[in-house]
């Protein structure tokens, strides 16, 4: 298969699991650094309908309706499709190939000592009764970005211990099958002849916020999340809920607590947060409630016009629109998705028999 494209910027690629909708945690995290890179690199943004079947397989309705509320929170937050390529994991049969080939250049041991699972299984309240298939997405994860050969990968922090198995996956396969020496630098592996760049993580202006719980980071399936899509009503009501441990608007508090999180995380005018940190930390006649009422106005604010943009969607012909948005993604990702795996193979003594995958 000859490239498809002519592309010459950068590539991105990074994705979220449909297990419910966007909340401020994807924002600040990721989301707010796709859109804001979406000129500069040749992204691909993943849905990743597949995974979200290790936690969910007896709800498939769900994980279908979660999989459009996703992509209509992306193109709310400003990610244009123009630009952009929507990419609908269980549409690439590409990623599922290199999943299973990337599964035996990688320690079992290895997979389930990833930090990043264990939390997973923690949070998830999952014990030992988690499918197989749970611990192997964060090998089908690997896949899913080398697919697209991309540099840079956009995340929050509790996903930098999957990009680093991913970087661990492609040095292997580049000298396993490509001959690179294991001494190469990582920025040098393509030009030694690997197949896969070494893939970097991308971490967003808040590496962890946490949920409304206080404890947990947020996150969609432990109920403590603020939703993109919550009205300003909502936003004051789960802010009001935070706990801060504090008693009285004189008692000196604790800006490191997860309201100042929040505070730094949405209030933009920086003196005015150090104006509240100062406040707060001297237990100078600031309450807790006013401090939350000038955090839910900054959230609220940064949400109504990512609102206003999904209104458009959420009417009868929204669901078709969003459906083309993500037909046209499978058409632009799987070329690009057809010619690694096909490269990947040859570097494997896999090429018997080219195949072309035709779209109608
Ligand atoms: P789930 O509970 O199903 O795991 P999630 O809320 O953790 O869902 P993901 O789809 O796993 O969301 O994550 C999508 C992206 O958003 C990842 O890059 C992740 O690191 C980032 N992210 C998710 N939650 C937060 C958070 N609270 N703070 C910063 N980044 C986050
Ligand atoms: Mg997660």
């Amino acid at each position: 298969m000859t490239p498809t494209t002519t592309e010459s910027r950068p590539r991105i690629l990074t994705g979220d699991t449909p297990t419910g909708r966007l909340h401020l945690g994807h924002w600040v995290g990721s989301v707010e650094n796709r859109v804001a890179l979406q000129d500069e690199y040749d992204c691909y943004f993943l849905v990743a309908n597949m995974h979200a079947f290790t936690t969910r397989a007896d709800k498939p309705d769900e994980i279908r309706e979660s999989t459009l509320e996703i992509v209509k929170d992306w193109l709310a937050c400003g990610v244009d499709p123009d630009k952009a390529t929507v990419v609908l994991q269980s549409e690439i049969p590409a990623i599922v190939e290199l999943s299973w080939y990337f599964a035996m250049l990688i320690p079992f041991n290895r997979v389930m000592r990833n930090p990043t699972l264990k939390t997973e299984i923690d949070a998830k309240g999952l014990g030992d009764h988690y499918s197989f298939g749970f611990p192997l997405y964060a090998v089908g994860q690997c896949a899913d970005i080398l697919v697209f050969r991309p540099e840079l990968v956009p995340v929050g922090e509790d996903q930098v211990a999957h990009i680093e198995m991913t970087r661990e996956v492609a040095r292997r396969f580049n000298q396993v099958y490509c001959g690179v020496d294991p001494q190469t630098e990582d920025a040098d592996y393509v030009n030694a002849g690997g197949l896969f760049p070494i893939p970097r993580a991308k971490v967003g202006r808040v590496a962890r916020l946490p949920g409304t719980d206080g404890v947990n980071k947020m996150s969609k399936s432990l109920n403590n999340a603020i939703f993109l899509t919550d009205t300003p009503k909502q936003v004051k009501k789960k802010l009001g809920q935070l706990y801060t441990g504090r008693q009285g608007m004189d008692e000196p508090g604790d800006t490191t607590n997860s309201l100042f999180q929040y505070v730094r995380a949405f209030i933009h005018d920086e003196a005015r947060v150090r104006e509240l940190e100062d406040r707060y930390a001297k237990g100078d006649n600031i309450g807790d409630g006013h401090v939350k009422a000038e955090v839910a106005e900054a959230i609220s604010g940064l949400l109504a016009p990512m609102q206003d943009r999904r209104a458009r969607y959420d009417t009868p012909g929204g669901e078709d629109e969003i459906i083309d948005v993500i037909r046209a993604g499978i058409a632009k990702a799987t070329p690009v998705a057809e010619q690694t795996l096909e490269r990947a193979k040859l570097a494997m003594k896999l090429d018997f028999t080219p195949r072309t995958i035709s779209f109608a």
